[in-house]
């Protein structure tokens, strides 16, 4: 009995002491996130191919990734491919879902909980403006998801489309994107990064202490030019995920700043 609980406070301490040293900054060095999300795009096969091209590049690469948190978050029915694909390497890639049931486990047909999610994901986004937009999700079943994504132990990425939207308490990551600066929206219009940096300043002023991330049609391309903005801790890719090249691209741009 006593050596049960012995275990599991070790585990809760070992737990925290990753989990804190992924997300806190090595100080003098500005910590990075990128997080690539496929939406309801790609099949196996595609995501075979990626993860082929993926890992020939990462054989190549400079390997020094302790700078980044990466996460790719493709679509629910390809994460045990990608969690098999990442086991047989020693990539530092990270999985995370596009989302979470806002119930637990039960007679939910057809949702995904949080429970099922952690044994193949640690990350999951939550409150992406496509699903406020297309599935009518509002900040009370924002809320419900990210208690249950909790309980699951997954880290979160709440995606706000302006400094004005409300994010609730727990969150990991905050990532703002504003709607129309999405690649599928606007044709390829990121924002200036000046002004997302402005926008940033607000969300980091009333949430200290959580990092905030941009996303809206960042490319390698601009990638740098959001991440030397100093609100900016971050970006998420839609589009450019998609692409290995790019997305290893935009990974190892991050590993390399100065
Ligand atoms: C996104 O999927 O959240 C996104 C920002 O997409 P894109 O990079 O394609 O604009």
């Amino acid at each position: 009995m006593i050596d049960c609980l012995y275990v599991h406070v070790l585990s809760l301490i070992l737990e925290r002491n990753i989990r804190f040293r992924m997300l806190q900054p090595t100080p003098g060095m500005k910590h990075f996130f990128i997080a690539g999300n496929w939406k309801s795009f790609k099949g196996q096969n595609d995501a075979r191919t990626w993860f082929a091209e993926f890992i020939s590049l990462w054989k190549t690469g400079t390997h020094q990734w302790s700078s980044v948190t990466a996460v790719l978050c493709p679509p629910y029915t390809l994460l045990p491919f990608a969690r098999d694909a990442l086991s047989e390497t020693t990539i530092p890639l990270q999985l995370g879902a596009q989302d979470v049931s806002p119930l637990g486990e039960g007679a939910y047909t057809g949702e995904i909980n949080a429970g099922q999610v952690s044994e193949f994901a640690s990350w999951t986004i939550i409150g992406h403006s496509e699903r406020r937009k297309n599935l009518g999700e509002t900040d009370p079943l924002l809320i419900q998801k990210v208690s249950q994504a909790k309980a699951a132990g997954l880290h979160i990425m709440y995606c706000v489309q302006d400094e004005s939207v409300f994010v609730p308490d727990g969150v990991d990551v905050i990532a703002y994107e504003p709607p129309w600066a999405i690649s599928a929206v606007s044709g390829g219009i990121a924002q200036n990064p000046e002004s997302a940096n402005r926008v940033c300043e607000k969300i980091v002023a009333k949430h200290p202490g959580i990092p905030v991330i941009y996303g809206g049609s960042t490319t390698p391309d601009n990638v740098l030019s959001f991440v030397r903005q100093p609100a900016i801790s971050g970006v998420l890719p839609g589009g450019a995920s998609m692409d290995p090249t790019k997305f290893f691209r935009m990974i190892e741009l991050l590993a390399t700043v100065s």
